[in-house]
């Protein structure tokens, strides 16, 4: 990622949070209410509201490469997710994943549909946590370092992580990665596998990173919600990812699937997806 790039991702507001660090992501730990309305311009739509529930929906027809390139990057930038690539600089086994490319069989694959739109059938899609209503990654844990929070947002207590990786075997679509390896380290000793040369990676200060054996996943940008942003990939893909609050019909995500129809991954399984897929 070229400097300039990064740049406009922070002046656009990605990591912009200066040292909050994890205390925001645990419920009630910090009184948002000071926070809300200093970044956003609608603080009212994007305030964590009691009995709320947070959703995504994401526009398949939409969705090109360069959105899912600026998505992937942005929540890459702004949660220090760090990136692992084998001999042939393709993603390695231990790369950690918050939101990344799919194709679209594979997304989706009790949906049988030889009919669908080409432009959905044959592109990939991006996928992340769920943050399923009915969530079986927070049934096994038993630590409660995974929890689902009163607005639905299915969260992580990185200090109360024992590392058993329950979640990442009870998850039924792959959304949790385990660190092998320090992340901290990878940061500045990941070796570039064509050059030999250390790949450095910049951190972004605001977030707290992670340690080796712990389990990490898409928080839905809990940090940034509490001071009234958008998630950081919807941020960086206008027009093509939705967020808002599903309890609330006059929300940016229930406008988008009160107009298209939309499919979930595996809905038989009875999780209850919050992403929403347009197609
Ligand atoms: S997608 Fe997986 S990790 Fe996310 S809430 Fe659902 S079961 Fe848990
Ligand atoms: S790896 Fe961590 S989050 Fe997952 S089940 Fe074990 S303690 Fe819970
Ligand atoms: S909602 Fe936030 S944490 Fe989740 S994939 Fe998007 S940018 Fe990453």
């Amino acid at each position: 990622m070229s400097w300039d790039r990064r740049k406009f991702l922070k002046a656009a507001g990605v990591g912009a949070l200066a040292g909050m660090g994890w205390q925001l992501l645990r419920p009630g730990a910090l009184d948002a209410a000071e926070l809300i309305g200093k970044y956003s311009p609608n603080p009212s739509q994007l305030a964590v509201k009691p009995g709320g529930n947070w959703g995504m929906a994401i526009d398949l027809t939409k969705l090109d490469d360069a959105a899912r390139q600026a998505a992937a990057e942005a929540c890459n930038i702004e949660h220090n997710v760090p990136h692992y690539v084998d001999a042939e600089g393709k993603a390695s086994k231990q790369d950690i994943k918050w939101i990344w490319e799919a194709e679209f069989d594979q997304a989706f694959v009790e949906t049988e549909n030889p009919y669908a739109p080409s432009a959905v059938l044959h592109n990939k899609v991006l996928v992340l946590c769920n943050h399923c209503q009915n969530p079986p990654c927070v049934r096994v844990c038993p630590t409660q370092a995974t929890f689902k929070r009163e607005d639905g947002i299915v969260m992580m207590d990185m200090h109360r992580c024992i590392g058993c990786r329950f979640c990442m075997a009870a998850c039924p679509y792959g959304s949790r990665s385990f660190n092998f390896k320090d992340p901290r380290a990878a940061y500045f000793n990941e070796k570039d596998p064509k050059t030999g040369q250390p790949r450095l990676q910049e951190v972004t200060s605001e977030y707290p990173t992670r340690t080796k054996g712990v389990v990490e996943k898409c928080t839905f940008c809990a940090e940034r919600l509490a001071v009234g942003l958008q998630p950081a990939c919807v941020a960086a893909a206008p027009g093509v990812m939705f967020f808002g609050d599903m309890s609330d019909a006059g929300s940016p995500v229930r406008a988008q699937l009160n107009k298209r129809f939309s499919i979930r991954r595996k809905p038989n399984l009875g999780t209850e997806p919050q992403v929403f897929y347009l197609i």
